[in-house]
């Protein structure tokens, strides 16, 4: 597993910082954002660091598509198979990522608007 000790998604992969986690997949995780937007709000992440969705994909594709496996499997579970849910990825400051490790947002629960803000 490719971990930075500085970084806390890595920290919480390894269960070196808490948080309430819904998933745990062979190479993701999925838990409750701190700062939830929607009644579901789920980060589902690597279990390896990579700083953003285009790096995982082009270093180890398996695993970012085991990321939209448990992102889809915990939209299950929480209920939006009718309803739908949205995935956002950010990618760079400019858009508003703040923590870079790769994460997907799994949002739902509410009506949702477009264009994003
Ligand atoms: O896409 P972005 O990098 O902004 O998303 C980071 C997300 O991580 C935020 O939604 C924030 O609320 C969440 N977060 C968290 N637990 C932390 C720190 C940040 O769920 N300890």
């Amino acid at each position: 597993m490719t971990t930075n000790s500085d970084c806390l998604f890595c920290g919480i992969v390894t269960g070196r910082i808490p948080a309430d986690l819904v998933a745990r997949g062979e190479r993701a995780v999925a838990f409750r954002d701190i700062n939830p937007q929607a009644p579901t709000h789920v980060l589902v992440v690597p279990a390896d660091h990579y700083e953003n969705a285009a790096e995982l994909a082009a270093a180890d594709p398996e695993m970012l598509a085991e990321v939209f496996t448990v992102a889809d499997d915990v939209a299950r579970a929480e209920g939006l198979t009718e309803s739908g849910y949205r995935g956002v990825l950010n990618t760079g400051a400019g858009v508003g990522q703040s923590v870079f490790h790769a994460h997907l947002h799994v949002l739902g629960g509410r009506p949702m608007g477009w264009p994003p803000g």
